[in-house]
């Protein structure tokens, strides 16, 4: 076991994936750790309750999320490996580029710096990929063979589970910063809920997202993830039987995470049905066999945040997964545990506050 530096008991408030791992990681460092959650580990009321999310490298030019993801995949397997239970489904995935000098161009050469595996393919070489495939609007297809996708509620519970092995304690209930919870260190991992506890620390957006599964026949089974970075959307082939992921990503409606009804909207459910009809022509008739609807937690520029509190040095805000945070989660973990012992200096581009620009790290940021 690993030695915490200076202090010892840690609470973490909430067991969303971020949340989850933080905690595993400072037990499996030797810390005290309470985790608490106000609803249940994987809830779907979290955006770590989803079924599966993809776990992709390419971020453009953004190195340190390339990285952090490449990371937290090796970190991922050995969680799936050590605990017998499947979490991954290595199908690998498509980057559907509509430009040539777009996100998946930039992405190249921090890909070919990092040493991880990638294939630029013709548009038409990328039909093999899939069923079937539109290309007529493709300029290139980036394809990552090592990328897949995340069964992310089942992932999420399994990293509290074994968090509990490394000796992280439960706690049931709500935390508010009222509550001012004991231990030398407390990590706010909440998700959604973080600007509703610290609106003047957190400049974060909360942003409804309907996600559609469409059945299509057995040979969509284990076909890969694709991002249709400047098409604004994003999903996978049959997993589980789950079916075919299409998930649009553009601007919606403001919500609260714990007053959102998440029944699928038709005018989402239209949008994506024609999505698969135009990108996957198999599936211009397929029924919709499965929804989920949740939120993001949009920062301005899609960076994460990961910070101290302004005016109490024990606590830290962790969050602003913007979309993209769930594949990191075992890896920002490292990084957050890092920083909280003072053995890696935090990003500047985690800082709390308002922030400008946009990194377009996710989707649908055009
Ligand atoms: C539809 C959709 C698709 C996505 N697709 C991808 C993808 O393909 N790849 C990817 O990497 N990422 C993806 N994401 C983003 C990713 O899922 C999130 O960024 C990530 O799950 C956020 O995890 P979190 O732990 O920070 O927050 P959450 O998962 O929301 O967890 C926060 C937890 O804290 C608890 N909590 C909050 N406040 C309190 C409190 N006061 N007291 C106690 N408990 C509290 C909540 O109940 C919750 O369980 C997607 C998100 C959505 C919504």
């Amino acid at each position: 076991m690993r030695h915490a530096a200076h202090v010892s008991c840690a609470c973490v408030v909430g067991a969303g994936v971020t949340g989850a791992a933080v905690a595993r990681e400072l037990a499996l460092r030797g810390w005290e750790v309470t985790l608490a959650e106000q609803y249940a580990p994987g809830t779907v009321r979290s955006a770590s309750g989803g079924d599966t999310r993809l776990l992709r490298t390419g971020h453009g030019d953004a190195e340190w999320y390339a990285a952090s993801a490449h990371r937290a995949r090796t970190l991922w397997l050995e969680l799936q490996e050590t605990t017998g239970t499947r979490i991954w489904e290595g199908v690998g995935l498509a980057w559907l580029a509509q430009r040539a000098n777009g996100f998946e161009a930039a992405s190249r050469p921090v890909l070919e710096r990092l040493g991880i595996p990638h294939e630029w393919l013709t548009p038409d070489d990328a039909r093999d990929l899939f069923p079937s495939l539109a290309v007529d609007d493709l300029d290139a297809v980036l394809y990552e063979p090592q990328a897949g996708i995340l069964h992310a509620r089942r992932a999420t519970q399994l990293l509290v589970e074994d968090g509990e092995r490394a000796g992280v304690r439960r706690s049931a209930g709500r935390v508010i910063p009222l509550d001012d919870p004991a231990g030398d260190v407390v990590v706010w991992a909440c998700g959604a809920w973080l600007p509703l506890l610290f609106p003047e620390q957190v400049a974060v957006e909360v942003s409804r997202r309907d996600v559609f599964f469409l059945g299509g026949d057995h040979s969509w089974s284990g076909a890969p993830g694709f991002v249709d970075y400047d098409g604004g959307f994003y999903g996978h082939g049959d997993i589980e039987g789950l079916g075919v992921k299409i998930a649009p990503d553009a601007p919606s409606d403001i919500v609260d995470p714990d007053r959102l009804d998440r029944v699928p909207s038709p005018y989402w459910e239209g949008i994506a049905r024609n999505y698969a009809a135009r990108r996957f022509p198999a599936l211009a008739s397929a029924p919709v066999v499965g929804a989920r609807v949740c939120q993001y937690d949009l920062s301005a520029d899609t960076h994460f945040i990961a910070d101290r509190h302004p005016e109490n040095d024990r606590w830290w805000l962790i969050g602003g997964g913007s979309g993209h945070s769930f594949k990191h989660g075992p890896a920002l973990a490292e990084y957050v545990a890092d920083c909280i012992e003072g053995a890696r200096e935090r990003e500047t581009f985690h800082a709390l506050g308002e922030r400008t620009g946009r990194a377009g790290l996710r989707t649908g940021e055009r």
